[in-house]
């Protein structure tokens, strides 16, 4: 297997070309050509000497991988990529407030095991290296708009592949790379306690989520059974040391809402007792069906009544309110943040960045109109689907008490 362009550092890529005795000023040329213009082969490289662009190929390989599979929905398009290394993942791009998110997954499926999520019920197969999971990212720029922000939420617990993840984030912010603000970038972990307290001593100011899901022990063994052996102080210390390393940075927790499983207001009340005291964001997130399992989310009224027992405890919180399924969005898990204004003597509620509007593990089905990876596309691709749904609700909620209907403009 040839190595990937994008492993290469621009010292790495010097010193190939000194070996070669190629002029030095080639390195920025070609690491323009690969962040900068998203070229997809070295033969695109049109100012590099023909016998240069066809030793780099020789040597490198470059540019977007073919999908195996791709569905579009209204704000997403989710691509199922072959990976070098072998096995299949999906990634995802979400269209959002304007802006261009990339969803990318970190393992060919997980060893978490988490009982409400697809990916759980498959074995993790193998981590990727750092040059695959940049790979997705390059292919989702391919498909034609500039992505600003990148969510580590796809398939695979990151931490449980830290170093390869943490190499793609450097190379993300690189800025002879792809440059990307650090803000920009959100790595969400099921709770790898050690490895939050690490990647808190990183220099790397990205912002960190947390999958919570539940406000006890016993519950949160039961539905993510691959990191019950760390316990929820211990996680919640770690994000502590997280936000104090990052200037007080909160770290988004969160809760994808089960009926009848987590959604009690006793549920609510003890994550307010458990986040209330440390920066956070906690995220309601309304369960999307799983193939597998019979558990749903609850009832509208039951998480409304939910995210407002979460604020009257004082937690700056959001509810992701699930959009259904799209037309032919085969990943049907279209969401879109709703906020709740805050209330006086409230918390106040932060701004949410526009994570994981979609299910990790649900492979996309093959869609005729797939868009190709070098970034044309089959007749009616995302960017020419119809308008985009930003379709916000904001429940006003004045003077707060919880329990009050919140009314949706
Ligand atoms: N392994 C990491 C990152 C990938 S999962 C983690 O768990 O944080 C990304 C997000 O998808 C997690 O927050 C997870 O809780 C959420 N998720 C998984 N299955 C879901 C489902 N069926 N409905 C809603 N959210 C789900
Ligand atoms: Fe793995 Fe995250 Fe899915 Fe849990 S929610 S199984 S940790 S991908």
């Amino acid at each position: 297997m040839k190595q990937c362009l994008y492993d290469l550092s621009f010292n790495d890529l010097s010193s190939w070309l000194r070996e070669r005795e190629e002029k030095p000023f080639r390195a920025k040329q070609i690491l323009e050509w690969a962040y900068g213009k998203n070229a997809p082969s070295f033969a695109a490289m049109t100012n590099l000497p023909a016998a240069l662009r066809e030793a780099l190929d020789e040597a490198f390989s470059i540019g977007p991988i073919e999908p195996a599979a791709t569905s579009t929905g209204r704000d997403a398009t989710k691509l199922l990529l072959p990976m070098p290394g072998g096995g299949e993942v999906e990634c995802v791009r979400i269209h959002m407030g304007g802006t261009y998110t990339a969803c990318l997954s970190s393992q060919v499926g997980c060893a978490v095991g988490c009982a409400f999520c697809a990916t759980g019920q498959m074995r993790c197969e193998r981590s990727l290296d750092s040059a695959e999971i940049i790979q997705q990212f390059v292919t989702l720029r391919g498909l034609g708009e500039p992505i600003s922000n990148v969510v580590f939420m796809g398939m695979g617990e990151p931490f449980h592949n830290y170093s390869n993840v943490v190499a793609a984030v450097r190379r993300l912010v690189d800025r002879q790379a792809f440059g990307m603000s650090p803000s920009r970038i959100t790595v969400s972990t099921a709770g790898v306690a050690p490895m939050i307290r690490r990647y808190a001593q990183e220099d790397l100011a990205t912002e960190l989520a947390v999958s919570l899901n539940a406000p006890d022990d016993a519950l949160r063994r039961r539905l993510m059974p691959g990191v019950a052996r760390w316990p929820i102080a211990d996680i919640l210390s770690a994000c502590a040391e997280f936000s104090k390393a990052h200037g007080g940075q909160p770290v988004t927790f969160a809760y994808v809402l089960i009926d009848g499983v987590n959604d009690d207001l006793d549920h609510a009340k003890a994550l307010g007792e458990l986040l209330a005291g440390q920066p956070h964001h906690l995220n309601v997130i309304p369960l999307n069906p799983v193939a597998h399992t019979t558990m749903k989310a609850p009832e509208r009224d039951r998480t409304w009544a939910f995210v407002h027992h979460c604020h009257r405890y004082r937690l700056n919180v959001s509810l992701r309110r699930s959009k259904g399924a799209e037309s032919d969005a085969a990943c049907g898990q279209l969401r879109t943040n709703t906020r709740l204004e805050t209330p006086e003597g409230a918390p106040s509620i932060t701004e949410e960045e526009a994570p994981h509007d979609h299910q990790p593990g649900r492979n996309p089905r093959r869609d005729s109109r797939a868009p190709k990876a070098d970034g044309s596309r089959g007749g009616g691709g995302a960017g020419q689907r119809g308008r985009s749904d930003q379709d916000r609700s904001r429940p006003r909620h004045r003077g707060g008490g919880a329990g009050r209907r919140p009314r949706r403009d």
